[in-house]
């Protein structure tokens, strides 16, 4: 009996195939030489370093980010976490925007501190007020890290001008959840690090939670060690989803960019609505940021409605054409009230530290919907 398999004789499969298995055998002593001691061959070795799934979607993700080289993660909030513990050590003084993701946020507050990482935690509400801070903190970062837009005001930072700040010594990393090419391409504004929830756009189909980091070659292999150390990985399953779902990114971007622009014009006529966030809208205070950052301003629209929680939920209660869900980049459209979901545990001081209103709803446009049923399910809503 061979307890070997015979090569795979029939290769040429245009769809990369899933690889599932958790290790690789060697042919002999000199191919483990080659592939686990010097790497030279991607032959061999164990699933918790390598798999061929995620290095073709790897491969795939460098050159879409333009960048020199990129990892897969389990998870979004993995992709965060692996690169800040690689990358930062007990006195590195940090940036983070008050206004960026809860469970990002939760790691700068409550995880990063325990080892002796200084957090400086800073609005941008107002992108001059946050330049200003960030000069006056010159010479003691070790890394800045930002988010845009953000949620759920959609908020945009003049990067540009944050690297020239601080200057080339000091490491930028962005979360580009809701802005991945081709409405953003973050390494080409001084970034060294793109960070994404790959279970949004990237993915796109709401059937996977995977994350990824893409940019400078250096970093990324720091951040590889640490994540092959303590094993934060996705299964070749999740990387060959994700695989399949990155041909059509450009296809879906164009289409909630649409969607999104649609809807938003629409609430911001509507007499029941008080307010609409959407970088598109000129309405936006950083839709001058919009224009010289972004190529699309995707498909989530943040509004409010200047009522109060239960008759905001009223009207969410009302909608029937999206699932009360919170997530975005998915085929179908969900919905949150923000005070219900992402900020339920927030209280109203707490609420009003980074501006949401208890009648704030996040509607993430589905780009399998019809625009015109997602409107008029929201005007019927409203009415
Ligand atoms: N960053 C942003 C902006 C997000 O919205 C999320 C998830 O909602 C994450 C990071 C975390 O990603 P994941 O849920 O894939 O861990």
């Amino acid at each position: 009996m061979t307890r070997k398999r015979t090569p795979e004789p029939y290769v040429n499969s245009i769809a990369a195939p899933t690889y599932q298995s958790a290790s690789y055998y060697f042919d002999n002593a000199g191919q483990v030489r080659a592939g686990l001691h010097e790497r030279v061959l991607p032959a061999g070795r164990y699933g918790r370093y390598s798999n061929p799934t995620w290095l073709e979607v790897e491969a795939r993700l460098t050159e879409l980010n333009e960048a020199e080289s990129s990892l897969l993660f389990a998870s979004g909030m993995a992709a965060h976490f692996t690169t800040f513990l690689s990358l930062l050590q007990a006195g590195d003084e940090v940036v983070l925007p008050a206004e960026s993701y809860r469970q990002v946020r939760n790691v700068f507050q409550r995880i990063l501190p325990k080892f002796g990482v200084v957090v400086h935690e800073l609005s941008i509400v107002s992108p001059e007020d946050f330049l200003s801070a960030v000069g006056r903190l010159r010479g003691r970062l070790r890394l800045v890290h930002l988010e845009m837009p953000s949620s759920p005001h959609m908020y945009l930072i003049d990067v540009a001008r944050v690297r020239d700040i601080v200057g080339p010594e000091v490491i930028i990393t962005l979360d580009s959840s809701f802005s991945p090419p081709p409405n953003f391409y973050a390494l080409r504004w001084g970034v060294d690090l793109a960070l994404f929830s790959a279970t949004k756009y990237l993915n796109g189909h709401g059937d996977i939670v995977a994350g990824v980091a893409s940019g400078r070659a250096d970093l990324i292999e720091e951040i590889r060690w640490f994540r092959d150390t303590t094993g934060p990985v996705a299964d070749g399953h999740t990387a060959f989803l994700l695989g399949r779902s990155l041909h059509t990114l450009a296809l879906r971007m164009a289409r909630v960019n649409e969607q999104g622009l649609a809807v938003a014009r629409y609430l911001d006529r509507h007499q029941a609505v008080s307010r609409v966030y959407y970088t598109g809208l000129e309405t936006h205070p950083h839709f001058k940021l919009g224009r010289d950052y972004l190529n699309g301003h995707g498909g989530v629209v943040t509004f409010e409605l200047g009522r109060t929680e239960e008759e905001t939920a009223e009207v969410v209660d009302r909608l029937s054409v999206p699932f009360m869900a919170s997530n975005f980049g998915a085929p179908q459209t969900l919905v949150e009230q923000s005070t219900f979901f992402t900020y339920f545990e927030y209280d109203d001081a707490a609420l009003r530290s980074i501006g949401v209103d208890r009648s704030t709803i996040r509607l993430a446009l589905g780009y399998a919907d019809d625009t015109d049923q997602v409107i008029a399910d929201l005007a019927r809503a409203l009415s």
